[in-house]
């Protein structure tokens, strides 16, 4: 097969990891820069352009579209759906995950264990906010965030009201979360293909950082999740439509709670605590389950 990999960066681990594990399974991947890509939407004949050329013969695309760039970034994707591509991760399953809120809001529906989370855009009655989720300590968030920027721990109802005063000051949307202190700064991500977690791995932050970002100075080791963690996990990546998918959860007292499900989950974090070979999982997926011209969405939504 002829699978593409989306990504702005042909030497980033995951890439590399992703062409490496076709090749070795006897596939073509060229990689394509999202970035750089162009196209003639209104055209009868959908396209797909680089440097001068239509981009041709391509049976299915890996996307990994970074945050800042997943306006653009989703809608090649959506392009090459039009064209009757198979994507590992369809255009509206990444847009509803990238969006905290949105996406929060419908694991919220199906049932899935969340931090209590109150959002405001311009919260009239700070108070009111604070003791939707319960007070003090809390964590607030810039729904914009990525890598644990933005994520602030207010200890205190004046701090939390300082910073949401900062926050709106800055007219950024915000989310204000329970701090789930029993999780001890560590986090869980579960690594889905399919139906399937395929991998997991704690982070824990350094010491006195309550983010367990790896880009934050974090490290990683192997875990083994319980049966209820492997099901919140695989079942919120469903909920997003997602068939490779990164869920992190947190240990809460009342069971696994998700933080967030990422549609372009990082695998050198993953395959150097668990020495799996993710991006072969990813391959053999796509194997099985990608159809030439066909696509569940064909670029709907
Ligand atoms: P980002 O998407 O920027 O990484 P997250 O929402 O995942 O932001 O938060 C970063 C990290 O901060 C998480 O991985 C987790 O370790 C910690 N964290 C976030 N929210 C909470 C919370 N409500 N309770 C405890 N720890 C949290």
């Amino acid at each position: 097969m002829k699978i593409a990999v989306l990504s702005t960066n042909k030497n980033l681990y995951s890439t590399r990891r992703l062409v490496e594990a076709g090749l070795e399974r006897g596939h073509q991947m060229p990689v394509i820069n999202h970035k750089r890509c162009y196209m003639n939407i209104a055209s009868s004949k959908p396209e797909i352009h680089i440097d001068g050329k239509a981009i041709e013969g391509v049976d299915a695309i890996i996307p990994r579209i970074g945050a800042s760039v997943s306006f653009y970034g989703t809608a090649v994707v959506r392009q090459f759906e039009v064209m009757g591509v198979y994507s590992v991760n369809e255009s509206v399953a990444i847009t509803r995950s990238r969006d905290k809120l949105r996406a929060s809001q419908l694991l919220a529906r199906k049932g899935l264990g969340l931090p209590v989370t109150g959002f405001a855009n311009a919260p009239g009655d700070t108070d009111d906010l604070l003791k939707i989720v319960g007070g003090a300590p809390v964590v607030i968030k810039l729904l914009e965030g990525t890598q644990g920027v933005g994520v602030v721990l207010a200890e205190t109802d004046k701090a939390a009201e300082s910073v949401i005063e900062a926050f709106r000051g800055l007219k950024a949307n915000f989310m204000v979360q329970e701090f789930i202190k029993e999780a001890g700064g560590a986090d869980i991500r579960c690594f889905v293909v399919g139906d399937k977690v395929v991998a997991s791995m704690m982070r824990k932050g350094k010491e006195g950082e309550f983010r367990s970002n790896l880009h934050r100075g974090g490290s990683a080791k192997l875990v083994k999740i319980t049966p209820e963690e492997r099901k919140t996990a695989v079942r919120s990546a469903q909920v997003m439509g997602l068939n490779v998918a990164g869920v992190d959860l947190l240990r809460s007292a009342r069971g696994p709670v998700v933080m967030e499900v990422n549609s372009s989950p990082g695998l050198e974090g993953i395959e150097n605590a668990t020495q799996k070979d993710v991006a072969g999982m990813i391959i053999e997926f796509i194997e099985k389950n990608a159809r030439e011209g066909r696509t569940r969405t064909r670029g709907k939504g």
